[in-house]
């Protein structure tokens, strides 16, 4: 389960922030996640749950902003959504499409301090 690991950081980096800004603790954390991070949100929030108590972030409130896969078709520019997976097709034109432009995005989007 990665997502203890990811979390750890993610409270390493937060835990750093809140001593920048002379806090000792944060109340709101927002984690952007792309659909194509691999991250279980639920295993996510699990270790957020076993891993806050005792730091900075103990108590705080948790909002995971998902972030959905786009990508964009070299032969017609279009942008469209994309499912799961690393080789989209354009409905538009069909073409198949390597050129993600979002989707993969992980890490802290916004913290808040008391
Ligand atoms: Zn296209």
């Amino acid at each position: 389960m990665h997502e203890v690991g990811i979390m750890q950081s993610a409270l390493d980096a937060i835990r750093q922030q809140a001593v920048k800004h002379g806090a000792t603790r944060v109340s709101r954390i927002v984690l952007r996640i792309g659909t194509l991070a691999g991250v279980d949100l639920d295993a996510l929030r699990f270790a957020y749950e076993a891993l806050a108590p005792g730091g900075p972030a103990d108590g705080a409130v948790l909002e995971i902003e998902s972030v959905p896969a786009r990508a964009r078709c070299a032969s017609c520019h279009a942008e469209f959504g994309a499912g799961r997976g690393f080789i989209f097709q354009c409905p538009h034109c069909g073409d198949y499409s390597g050129d993600i432009r979002a989707g993969r995005e992980l890490g802290i989007a916004r913290l808040e301090f008391p």
